[in-house]
């Protein structure tokens, strides 16, 4: 990644780092496919908080995200937006430790 160019605008990322992220997310979709995960099976999203398809959720120490919602957090992290999932969740866990 190249980040020391000194032109970091804010929060935006580039095309290529987005371009990365989807690849990954799509990879996972795959490994879990190829783990036999139950393309059927669901869990409710800490995020979006809907019931989403196991199959490509990410697990983010004990914050389970579903593929779409792992995809924009990754995107809102590189960009600084959020440092962790607990954050990006929506501070409900932050807040009762601190
Ligand atoms: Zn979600």
């Amino acid at each position: 990644m190249a980040i020391d160019r000194g032109e970091r605008s804010g929060f935006e990322v580039t095309e290529g780092q987005r371009e990365a992220i989807e690849e990954a997310m799509r990879i996972i979709i795959e490994e879990d496919r190829d783990r036999g995960i139950d393309p059927l099976a669901r869990f409710r999203c800490e995020r979006c908080r809907r019931p989403e398809h196991l199959l490509g959720s990410v697990l983010y120490g004990d914050i389970r995200l579903c593929n779409l919602c792992a995809t924009t957090f990754e995107v809102a992290r590189i960009s600084g937006r959020v440092r962790t999932c607990a954050q990006y969740v929506g501070g409900r866990r932050i807040r009762t430790m601190s």
